[in-house]
């Protein structure tokens, strides 16, 4: 076993964050020590953490390289020695990082833009649902309104697993998403609403 599996193994995201200070709350959130967060806004799970703020992500090891500076090897020789779990013999040349094979990378990117194009289209659903709720039972329901409500459990859910699933399952949901332009599709329509947004608040404001 490598020294970044034997860490990664042993010691999950929020006991590191906890262990360097970080206060980590019941449901899994804590503030982002990478952005000026004053709402938590940072998601962790046993093996992953996601800042909805700043897009920060990553495993334990990446969690605790980007807090002290570190390279990956040297965060995950530092988290083996805080958390006395490290082999005694230095490890070896197989514990260095592999090159990345390119399909996998291809992916990572692919979920990357999955997960952004979600994120955003969860703030505005989560937007909508707070300024188009009807004021009183007679008010014609919004569109706005009626979509938030729709979509909102099933977006948020989408995003937790590109986050948090098993491989093969995040494979898949990028897969569907990809599948008939989907993601694009969505996309495009994020960026035509916030130039249309962008437009009519320059109006206001004129
Ligand atoms: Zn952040």
């Amino acid at each position: 076993m490598t020294l970044f599996e034997l860490v990664k193994q042993n010691i999950c995201v929020p006991d590191a964050a906890e262990h360097y200070g970080l206060q980590v709350s019941r449901n899994g959130m804590c503030s982002c020590p990478f952005h000026e967060d004053r709402h938590p806004s940072m998601k962790l799970n046993e093996r992953y953490f996601y800042c909805f703020g700043c897009g920060a992500t990553g495993d334990v090891i990446d969690l605790v390289a980007k807090l002290f500076d570190l390279s990956s090897y040297e965060a995950a020789q530092k988290l083996a020695q805080d958390f006395g779990i490290g082999p005694d013999k230095p490890p070896a040349a197989a514990a260095l990082p592999k090159p990345e094979r390119p399909l996998l990378k291809a992916y990572r990117q692919e979920q990357v833009r999955c997960l952004r194009v979600l994120c955003d289209y969860l703030h505005l659903l989560e937007r909508w649902k707070v300024q188009h709720t009807p004021k009183t039972p007679e008010d014609v329901l919004d569109d706005r309104f009626v979509e938030a409500c729709q979509m909102l459990d099933y977006v948020e859910y989408l995003a937790d697993l590109l986050i948090a699933a098993e491989l093969e399952q995040r494979v898949k949901i990028v897969e569907m998403l990809n599948k008939d332009g989907l993601i694009a599709g969505l996309e495009e329509r994020l960026d035509r609403l916030k130039k249309e947004d962008d437009a009519h608040e320059k109006q206001s404001a004129a």
